[in-house]
């Protein structure tokens, strides 16, 4: 990986080279969301939606019911988007109520 990133940045440097690195990129993220598995790429969408929530500001904050998620929750699971309660619900497959 660190080989395949040089040669993007060494590539990089050349004039109209900005399309192939935006080529390599997205092919590498392809080949990186293929080698992961399904449930780490869950949890790799997770993490965004939780690094968009710090950006809104509504981080730490339950997106179903708006309590705010125990903080003993969060540093087991920092990218958890709901609380305890409502994380049960949607565990269990039962429709969430707001
Ligand atoms: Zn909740």
């Amino acid at each position: 990986m660190y080989e395949h990133d040089l040669r993007v940045g060494q590539e990089s440097s050349d004039n109209g080279a900005e399309d192939l690195v935006d080529r390599a990129n997205s092919a590498y993220n392809r080949e990186f969301m293929l080698s992961i598995s399904g449930s780490e790429r869950e949890i790799l969408l997770q993490i965004e939606n939780a690094l968009e929530r710090i950006d809104e500001g509504s981080y730490g904050t339950c997106v179903n019911c708006e309590e705010k998620i125990n903080h003993k929750r969060l540093q087991a699971v920092p990218w958890a988007r709901y609380c305890i309660d409502c994380q049960e619900l949607v565990e269990q497959g039962l429709p969430l109520e707001s």
